[in-house]
């Protein structure tokens, strides 16, 4: 029997990080060990199903680098592929049921069911439905119906024990006593989510059923229900729970976890797919954890999915994305970066003037970002030099009690009086320039020259900072970008009127 799997979400919010790494999983598996993939959409839930949500999802999932075979955006043998579609289908079925006596009509209310629950708690004894329909004769159930009661479609649950095989947890066995009679059909016709998946998974020809272990509890019923129509069961893999860093179930109280988070923050999609495999799941001992994805096709291996639970840590994935970001092609990194810096009213046009100089920036702040929006908040201090307010900051103060220090901001805008020199094709000989002028060599030389340009004591690599200002200055920003002269005066200036530098010195 070939491998056919399915990713099956519930359109009811945004794809979140537990529900990703369930579709990476399935897409892993159909990779590597080969067969095909289906998309699902489990709508059954009329309230909370919107169709915007199965296009985010499916948006997000097409960005992971994720492919499918079939599905409601493709189509395919075994369709419709989503719940909604397929009403007609799951009534036949449970017909069929129905008839051979392997389902039953159940007429109690709500208000009934309410109170043998309450009961039932008293009397410790668990039993979802009292069965108390089961005794109904076929003719007291026509009755029931032609006077209008509303009723469900249960299944008739066999006693004894419910047996199944899962790739993580091993052979699983339940007693058909925990899961009453489910319901199968509610009384609006809508089918439930255990008696829905069945049916799919069972026309799908679905071989594996890999989902997360919150749906460990539904398959017994999921089995019972496989039973009744006659049909052999898949192979089910319950992948653990994603934890948070507390070590509580993942949830939006310990921040953002959807992928549309990590994309705006301009998380690459290859670090996401690399991290997401690892909660769960671990390549071999002398095996490195970034790993490209076919890299993660060739080393997964479902034998090793691990069924203790996986704690989400923002900083490991950051820390992968720091990696890729190093790797990628630097003119997607470019895209990017414009795009954030356009959202600040840092860029307008960008053109391809403005790109290359974006490229400067983006190598000069790249290694200390953790995702690319950060471009913005690194690349603000580009614009906002204001020499007053930099030689009061403690930092700069110390810098420039370094001795030598006033000498050698004083030397440099000696240096950079000669207008005529270029100063980002001169740079290096123009700081030779300030050593051998100043007597001043490392830190004492270039801690001076960062804090007089920069205005702060610490940042990315001076020359890549000089071609910055002085090519910035040049372009036409929505916000001018003072270059290296223009700076140094004004710094000079805050030095001298607060006296910094003696009057004297030159
Ligand atoms: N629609 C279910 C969910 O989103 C999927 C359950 C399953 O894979 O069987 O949790």
């Amino acid at each position: 029997m070939p491998n056919r799997l399915r990713f099956a979400p519930s359109p009811t919010g945004d794809l979140h990080v537990g529900n990703a790494r369930t579709a990476v999983f399935n897409w892993l598996f159909v990779k590597k060990y080969g067969g095909s993939l289906l998309i699902r959409i489990e709508d059954t839930d009329r309230v909370r199903s919107e169709s915007r949500f199965e296009d985010l999802i499916c948006r997000d999932l097409k960005w992971l680098g994720l492919d499918w075979h079939e599905g409601p955006d493709r189509g395919g043998p075994f369709g419709p592929y989503r719940q909604s579609s397929r009403t007609a289908i799951y009534a036949r079925r449970a017909e069929s049921l129905l008839e051979t006596g392997s389902a039953y009509r159940c007429f109690c209310s709500e208000e009934e069911l309410g109170r043998q629950a309450l009961e039932t708690r008293r009397s410790g004894v668990a039993r979802e439905c009292p069965r108390s329909c089961r005794k109904f004769s076929a003719r007291e159930v026509a009755q029931r119906l032609k006077d209008s009661h509303p009723a469900v479609i249960r299944l008739r649950v066999r006693s004894g024990k419910v047996v199944f095989q899962d790739l993580v947890h091993g052979e699983m066995t339940f007693d058909s006593a925990v899961v009453g009679d489910p319901i199968l059909v509610r009384s609006n016709g809508i089918p439930t989510y255990n008696y829905a998946a069945v049916v799919d998974d069972g026309l799908m020809k679905i071989s594996h059923v890999l989902r997360g272990d919150d749906h460990l509890s539904n398959t017994p019923r999921q089995v019972l229900i496989y039973e009744a129509l006659g049909w052999p069961l898949p192979v089910f893999a319950h992948l653990s729970t994603i934890l948070g860093p507390d070590r509580t179930r993942l949830s939006k109280r310990h921040g953002a976890t959807s992928l549309q988070h990590f994309r705006d923050q301009g998380v690459l999609p290859e670090a996401l797919l690399n991290y997401l495999t690892l909660l769960g799941w671990a390549p071999g001992e002398d095996q490195s954890e970034i790993l490209s994805p076919e890299e993660l096709v060739a080393s997964f291996d479902i034998e090793r999915v691990s069924k203790s639970s996986a704690v989400f840590d923002s900083q490991k994935l950051y820390f992968f994305n720091r990696h890729y970001l190093k790797e990628c092609d630097p003119s997607r990194a470019v895209d990017w970066a414009s795009a954030y810096l356009r959202r600040e009213g840092l860029l307008d046009k960008v053109d391809s003037g403005v790109r290359q100089w974006v490229g400067l920036v983006v190598e000069a702040f790249l290694p200390g970002m953790d995702h690319l929006s950060q471009i913005s908040q690194k690349a603000h201090q580009l614009w906002s030099f204001e020499a007053e307010k930099a030689v009061q900051d403690e930092g700069v103060r110390r810098v420039l009690s370094l001795p030598g220090a006033a000498r050698v901001v004083d030397e440099l805008r000696n240096q950079l009086s000669h207008e005529e020199r270029d100063v980002v094709r001169e740079w290096s000989s123009i700081v030779q320039s300030v050593k051998s002028a100043s007597g001043q060599k490392g830190r004492r030389l270039f801690h001076p020259i960062r804090v007089a340009l920069t205005g702060k004591d610490s940042g990315p690599e001076l020359d890549k900072l000089v071609s910055i200002f002085e090519g910035g200055s040049q372009l036409e920003l929505p916000h001018r970008i003072k270059d290296c002269r223009a700076r140094l005066n004004e710094f000079h200036g805050a030095m001298l009127s607060r006296g910094l530098i003696p009057s004297c010195s030159r």
